[in-house]
C-alpha cells in the first residue's frame, strides 16, 4: 500500500470561496465519480481529505501506484489549475517509521 500525501495550497484570490471559476472547477470535481476517475490514474483509495479553509491549504492522503499519475490526475481534474501541489511519499508511524528506526539503529 504505497501512501502519498498530496499537499495543496492556493492564494486567497484563487480560493473557491472567492473565485467563481475555481468554485465551478472544485464543485464539478466533487460531483464527479472521483473514485472511478482515480482508478484510471492507479489511485487505489483516498484515505483522507483534510482542509484548512482559511490557511487555504489541504492534505489528501492516497494509496496509489505512481506519483507521476497522481500528478497527472491533479492536472487533468483541474486541481492543479489553481493549487500549488506537492506529492510526497509517506509511511505510517507504526508500520514504517518504527521498523525503519529499529533497523537503522540496530535496536
Ligand atoms: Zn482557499
Amino acid at each position: 500500500m504505497p501512501l502519498y500525501g498530496v499537499y495543496g495550497s492556493h492564494t486567497t484570490e484563487t480560493c473557491p470561496l472567492n473565485n467563481r471559476k475555481t468554485a465551478e472547477t472544485i464543485v464539478s470535481f466533487a460531483d464527479s465519480d472521483i473514485a472511478s476517475i482515480a482508478q484510471k490514474y492507479k489511485i487505489n483509495q483516498g484515505l483522507g481529505q483534510y482542509h484548512s479553509a482559511l490557511e487555504h491549504t489541504f492534505l489528501w492522503i492516497v494509496d496509489a501506484e505512481d506519483p507521476h499519475l497522481i500528478e497527472r490526475f491533479c492536472i487533468d481534474t483541474g486541481i492543479a489549475s489553481f493549487n500549488y501541489v506537492k506529492i510526497v511519499p509517506l509511511i505510517t508511524f507504526n508500520e514504517g517509521v518504527i521498523p525503519l528506526v529499529k533497523k537503522i539503529q540496530n535496536l
